[in-house]
């Protein structure tokens, strides 16, 4: 698995660490587990995303509303009852919802919410937490 450069992230603004295989097929998302503390990793397959309503797409972890190709499709696989089965959510392409969260990428988001951002990220866990519980990866 490939890693991003560790020494230059900032861990003060992330809520989770998630990033890109190069070749752009495979996302990698790391989460600190509420359960137990523990630290839980997972590998999602990225797919390509096209909604049908004027190119408009939102975030399903943190909400932030995309122009075209803003999001993509990221699967988990999980086992249940012996078989083999896909989750999958809409999420911001590059994994940078926390970044998007604080206003610290362009362009903002195209839905303007008045909620603060402790309740943002809070809702933005309680999503991705659903999720990879769902999963079982939690
Ligand atoms: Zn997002």
């Amino acid at each position: 698995m490939p890693l991003p450069d560790l020494g230059t992230i900032d861990w003060d603004v992330l809520d989770y660490l998630g990033w890109i295989h190069p070749d752009g097929h495979i996302g990698y998302l790391v989460v600190i587990s509420p359960t137990d503390g523990s630290v839980k990793g997972v590998s999602m397959r990225r797919s390509r995303f096209t909604s049908g309503k004027r190119g408009f797409e939102m975030c399903s972890l943190c909400h932030h509303v995309h122009s075209a190709n803003g999001t993509a499709m990221f699967t988990i696989a999980a086992r249940k009852n012996g078989h083999r089965h896909y989750i999958g959510n809409v999420v911001c392409k590059d994994l940078d919802c926390s970044l998007r969260l604080r206003n610290l990428v362009n362009p903002p988001s195209y839905l303007n919410e008045t909620l603060y951002p402790e309740a943002k990220i809070w809702r933005m866990q309680l999503a991705l937490h659903k999720w990879l519980r769902s999963a079982d990866r939690l």
